[in-house]
């Protein structure tokens, strides 16, 4: 994966730009209308679009992505975007429906392109999960994030190429702070001896993240990837059986979903719940709200409750 990255790197530093031959919008004026679904995503394409774009996101801060619903004024709002950004891999369960309202079908980029799903959670052939594809939660592994900086770079340079050069130089330093970010998620999963590395959370969003930093996933409170499925009694006890027998150190509940079920599971099985983040960033000025900050909270949390 390393090597990959290396190479989508050198691909940022000498492809993407293409030199505008003369740059006709007022410096600052943003050129570019731009709606995101998620926060995450919406930070994602703030560190390439800059000042250049205008950008609108439809999640509040704390919303669940799988569970939003739209009002009038985010039809709008994308139905006026020059362009539209999502997570993609059904995490969006609104997004069809919304996109379609809006006539924006030709204007939307789904950010899962060229990532390969994860799918091996044991739970998902329940047919529980919301879509087909695999885990939509791309984000929790960086080098995924580092395909979609390349993907916004792409949309943002073909749409605007007066501005292409200020694009890639943008995608280049923020490609840098991911690959000092996976290396830094290496040396603190390091920390946690091997035998710890066993994760349990609200619903099955760390697949990326377990895959790629050596973890395994032991289950989730509800099955499946999408926070709104429900368990039955017997998958209930299954976990907690799983959770009690494998000694299972902590159950990882997001911002963005209810704890109640993960909390009664927790006190059956005298673990502790650690809370971290999920579907959105914090608020603007909290611990996590950054994709950067996100991931290396969240990570310390991990490492924190494991080691
Ligand atoms: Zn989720």
């Amino acid at each position: 994966m390393k090597y990959w990255l290396s190479f989508l790197l050198v691909l940022l530093l000498a492809g993407c730009a293409t030199p505008a031959p003369d740059a006709g919008s007022a410096q600052g004026a943003a050129s570019l209308t731009v709606v995101t679904t998620t926060t995450i995503v919406g930070d994602i394409v703030t560190q390439v679009g800059g000042d250049h774009i205008q950008l609108s996101i439809l999640l509040p801060v704390g919303a669940d992505p799988h569970s939003f619903d739209p009002t009038p004024q985010d039809v709008a709002q994308v139905a006026d975007a020059d362009i539209i950004f999502a997570n993609g891999a059904g995490l969006e369960a609104f997004l069809d429906n919304l996109i379609e309202s809006a006539g924006a079908t030709e204007r939307v980029v789904y950010l899962d392109q060229g990532i390969e799903f994860v799918s091996g959670l044991e739970q998902a052939a329940t047919g529980e999960a919301d879509h087909a594809g695999g885990d939509p939660h791309l984000w929790t592994d960086p080098n995924n994030v580092m395909v979609w900086v390349h993907t916004i770079t792409r949309t943002l340079n073909e749409l605007d190429p007066a501005n292409a050069i200020t694009y890639s130089a943008n995608a280049d330093t923020y490609a840098a702070k991911l690959l000092t970010l996976d290396s830094w998620i290496r040396q603190q999963v390091a920390l946690i001896p091997a035998e710890n590395r066993e994760i349990v959370t609200d619903h099955a969003q760390l697949g990326y993240f377990v895959q790629e930093y050596g973890f395994k996933q032991v289950g989730a409170i509800v099955p499946g990837y999408s926070s709104m499925a429900e368990p039955s009694a017997q998958e209930l006890a299954h976990i907690e059986d799983e959770i009690a027998s494998l000694g299972v150190k902590a159950i990882f509940v997001g911002n963005t979903v209810n704890p109640t079920l993960a909390e009664r599971v927790a006190e059956d099985t005298g673990t502790q719940i650690v809370f971290f983040y999920t579907g959105s960033l914090s608020a603007p000025g909290g611990e996590a709200a950054t994709y950067l900050e996100y991931m290396r909270y969240n990570t310390t949390a991990i490492v924190d409750a494991l080691k």
